[in-house]
């Protein structure tokens, strides 16, 4: 960009009063032309050429613009000329500064009342950015643009820390949400171990057991791989009950509960309370033949263990009744088979096991 004229030529010493005024005159054209901007039909740099154009005429005669020959008549110059273009250009300057300002204006409040009704219904909008926007909306109204200046750079940096806070809040809002949602998880699951727990002996319920015992009997007919069921139950129970008392009673349930826990110790095997003094066990992969010497070390376990009473150590036996799978056969049918064997071990004398 060139640099701005000076006057430092139109001041030169010896000049007479008319000259002067004659290179001040154009200087003061050329000042103008320099300062030019955009208008809606000419460019800022059409602006100045045509200045430039009236600064050369003023000074040397040459045609103003517009003309391709200077005024008739030796050293004259178009003075009208000069007046209506600097008139007019001025005038057509401060039209469209006016028209320019007036939109600004006019879009002020037409942002404030979008701005006001987004922020007006959100819950945690504070009444300070409100307010700040009421202060804008007034200031939109006055000529003063430096208070309008100053009221929109407040308003700006009041709705970015209000928008800062809200972001804060959501993010806060999340984690709590995150920490309950994994209590709730770790929670659900607990419930769910709990639900197929029975709750005196700690081992699978009946409902935990009756699922693996249809999963296993899916799984070993798809498989073709063997499975084995047996069922327990404690012998003379009523009598121990009756005699030592409920504790007592729930305490060898307790006892047989940890013997069996100790022979199946399989990570697959389903070792259940079926109900009252019966238990059950789910064996996958195992033929009778393994289950025999697995209930064989049941047995030695269950007669070796001593429940303290007041009146002495006490003893118990069980029986138990083994049935291993066959191809075909449902749920009803297998369980059928293992309690059938119970009986059987019942019937033969108790303390003992047979097989279906
Ligand atoms: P059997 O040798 O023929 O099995 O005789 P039993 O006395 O063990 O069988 P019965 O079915 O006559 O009696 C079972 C008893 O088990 C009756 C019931 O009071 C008792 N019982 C069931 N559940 C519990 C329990 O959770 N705790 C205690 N202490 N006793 C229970
Ligand atoms: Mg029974
Ligand atoms: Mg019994």
């Amino acid at each position: 960009m060139s640099s701005v004229p000076t006057l430092m030529a139109a001041a030169s010493a010896g000049k007479s009063n008319l000259d002067q005024a004659v290179d001040i005159l154009a200087a003061v054209l050329r000042v103008s032309g320099y300062h030019a901007f955009d208008l809606s039909d000419r460019t800022a740099q059409e602006i100045s050429a045509l200045y430039e154009q009236w600064a050369q005429h003023v000074l040397f005669a040459t045609p103003p613009p517009g003309e391709s020959l200077p005024p008739p008549g030796h050293g004259l110059r178009d003075w009208s000329g000069l007046y209506r273009f600097v008139i007019g250009h001025r005038s057509q300057e401060y039209r469209e500064i006016q028209r320019a300002l007036a939109d600004t204006r006019d879009l002020i409040p037409q942002a404030l009342e979008s701005l006001q009704f987004v922020l007006s219904h959100q819950r945690s909008t504070e009444a300070q950015v409100l307010e700040r926007l009421a202060y804008l909306r007034s200031a939109a109204h006055s000529r003063d643009l430096e208070t309008l200046r100053r009221e929109i750079l407040q308003t700006v940096l009041a709705i970015g820390h209000l928008l800062a806070q809200q972001q804060q809040q959501q993010e806060q809002q999340i984690l709590a949400l995150q920490q309950q949602l994994t209590e709730l998880r770790e929670q659900l699951q607990q419930a769910r171990a709990e639900s197929a727990r029975d709750p005196l002996t700690g081992l699978d319920n009946r409902k935990a057991f009756e699922a693996h015992l249809e999963r296993t009997l899916r799984w070993s007919q798809a498989s073709g791989h063997p499975a084995c069921l047996v069922l327990i139950d404690a012998d003379h129970f009523k009598r121990i009950n009756d005699t030592y008392g409920h504790t007592v009673g729930d305490l060898t349930l307790i006892t047989l509960a940890n013997c069996l826990s100790r022979t199946f110790l399989r990570q697959d095997d389903c070792v259940a309370r079926y109900g009252g003094e019966e238990f059950a066990v789910v064996l996958r992969d195992a033929v009778q033949k393994d289950v025999c010497r697995l209930l064989d070390r049941l047995f030695q376990a269950v007669r070796a263990s001593r429940i303290p009473t007041n009146d002495g150590a006490l003893q118990f036996t069980i029986s138990a009744g083994l049935a291993q799978v066959r191809p075909g056969e449902t749920v009803t049918q297998w369980i059928e088979r293992a309690d059938d064997a119970l009986y059987c071990a019942k019937q033969s004398g108790r303390d003992r096991y047979a097989c279906a």
